[in-house]
C-alpha cells in the first residue's frame, strides 16, 4: 500500500510503498477514511533531533496521528465491532493497564518509558496510508457522521476540547472573556468549542487576516497583532483582563502577550509546542492565576467531541488531498498556505 513515511530526523517525509498491516490481538484493521496533517508532525520531522526528542518518536514509521476509517478486519479477541462501521481513532496508545490508561488518559501513561511508541503516527504506524491497525479500545464510533470531515476531531478537536474543559471553571458565569492565539487547525475549532460550551466573549488573534475572518464567522472578536495588541485586548475586557487564554502557537512573544492580559484567578494554557520560554515572577503574575500546558485529551473527551460534531456544534474546515498529493498537504502546512485543516483521503474517488 502507499503511505507517507517519516524516514529520518530533519527530513521531509516521503510517499512510498509500505507493507499493509495485519491486525494483532486486540487490534482492528481500518481502511483509512481521512488523516489530518497536524503542525506537530512538522516539528517531529523538521525540528526534533535524535539527542533531545523522545526516543519513542525515532523514525521510521507512517505519519498521521489524526485519523478516521472503516473497520475492515478484526484481530484475535476483538468482538462487538461491525465490519464497515466508521470510527474516529483516539491517537495516543499507552500500556492500556496503568492508572492513567485506565482513565482513558493514555497521554499520561505511567509506563511510557517502556513503550516503543507514543501514538498512532507518533512512533507506531499512523493513518497517512491506505490502512492502519489500532487497538480496539482506541475506536470511537461515528455512526452515520461523515468520517472524512471528522478526521481533524481526533487531534485538532480533542486537544482544544481538553484544554477548554480544564478551563471551564474560569469561564463559568456572566461577563467572562476567553483569548485564543493562533487560528490554524486547532485554534479555529477552539473558537467553535468555546462558543458552544461557554457564554464568554471570545477574543482571537492570528498573524493571518483570513484566519481571523474565519474566527469572526464562528463568533470571535479579533484583534490584529501589533504593538498595542495587549492594550486593545485589555480594553475589550473593560481593563480586567481575560479569564482563560489558549496559546496555539507557544513562541516566547505569544506567551508573553497572553500572560500580560490575564485577569486575577485566570488560567493560561500553552498548547503550541514551539517551546517559547517565559519568566514567571511573583510581581508579573496576577494573583492566583495559573500558567499551564496540556497534551491531547482522553478517550472520554473524544466521545464528547464526537457528540458535539454530531450536534453540529463543531464543523472542521477541511482541505482534502488525494494520496498522490499528500506531501503537498505538508508543504502547504509548513508554508502557512492552508485555509482549513489538510486531510489526506487515501481512497478518494476520482
Ligand atoms: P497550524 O499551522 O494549523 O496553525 C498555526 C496558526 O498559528 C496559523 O494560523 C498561523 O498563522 C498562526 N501563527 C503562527 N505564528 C503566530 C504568531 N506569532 N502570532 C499569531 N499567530 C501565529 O497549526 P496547528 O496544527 O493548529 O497546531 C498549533 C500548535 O499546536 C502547533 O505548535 C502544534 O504542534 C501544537 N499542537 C499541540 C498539541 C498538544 O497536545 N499540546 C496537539 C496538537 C498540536
Ligand atoms: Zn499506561
Amino acid at each position: 500500500m502507499r503511505a507517507v513515511v517519516f524516514e529520518a530526523w530533519k527530513t521531509f517525509p516521503s510517499l512510498t510503498e509500505w507493507e499493509k498491516p495485519k491486525p494483532g490481538p486486540g487490534e482492528v484493521l481500518l481502511k483509512v477514511a481521512g488523516a489530518g496533517a497536524c503542525h506537530s508532525d512538522v516539528a517531529v520531522y523538521k525540528d526534533y533531533e535524535a539527542a533531545t526528542a523522545p526516543p519513542q518518536l525515532a523514525p521510521s514509521y507512517v505519519l498521521g496521528h489524526e485519523n478516521s476509517g472503516w473497520a475492515e478486519e478484526l484481530g484475535e479477541g476483538v468482538e462487538g465491532i461491525e465490519i464497515g462501521a466508521a470510527f474516529l481513532v483516539y491517537g495516543p496508545v499507552g500500556c492500556g493497564h496503568c492508572a492513567a490508561c485506565s482513565r482513558g488518559e493514555d497521554t499520561y501513561c505511567e509506563n511510557v518509558a517502556s513503550m516503543s511508541y507514543l501514538a498512532s503516527g507518533l512512533g507506531r504506524d499512523g493513518g497517512m496510508a491506505e490502512y492502519i491497525t489500532v487497538p480496539a479500545r482506541n475506536l470511537v464510533p461515528l455512526g452515520d457522521a461523515d468520517p472524512i470531515a471528522a478526521a481533524p476531531l481526533s487531534d485538532a478537536g480533542l486537544t482544544p476540547y481538553h484544554a477548554i474543559k480544564n478551563s471551564l471553571p474560569n469561564l463559568a458565569g456572566g461577563g467572562k472573556f476567553a483569548l485564543v492565539v493562533g487560528l490554524g487547525g486547532l485554534g479555529q475549532i477552539a473558537v467553535q468549542i468555546l462558543r458552544a460550551l461557554t457564554g464568554a466573549t471570545i477574543i482571537a488573534t492570528d498573524s493571518k487576516p483570513d484566519a481571523m475572518r474565519r474566527a469572526e464567522a464562528s463568533g470571535a472578536v479579533t484583534v490584529p497583532s501589533g504593538p498595542d495588541q495587549a492594550a486593545q485586548i485589555r480594553a475589550l475586557t473593560g481593563g480586567r483582563g481575560v479569564d482563560a487564554a489558549f496559546d496555539f502557537v507557544g513562541v516566547a512573544p505569544t506567551i508573553a502577550m497572553a500572560a500580560s492580559v490575564m485577569a486575577t484567578k485566570s488560567r493560561l494554557t500553552v498548547v503550541g509546542i514551539a517551546g517559547g520560554a517565559y519568566e514567571w515572577s511573583f510581581f508579573n503574575t496576577p494573583y492566583e492565576s495559573t500558567l499551564t500546558n496540556t497534551y491531547w485529551g482522553t478517550i472520554a473527551d473524544l466521545y464528547e467531541v464526537v457528540a458535539m460534531y454530531k450536534a453540529g456544534q463543531i464543523k472542521p474546515d477541511v482541505e482534502l488531498f488525494a494520496m498522490d498529493d499528500a506531501l503537498e498537504a505538508y508543504r502547504k502546512l509548513e508554508a502557512g498556505e492552508l485555509s482549513g485543516r489538510a486531510v489526506v483521503v487515501p481512497h478518494m474517488k476520482k
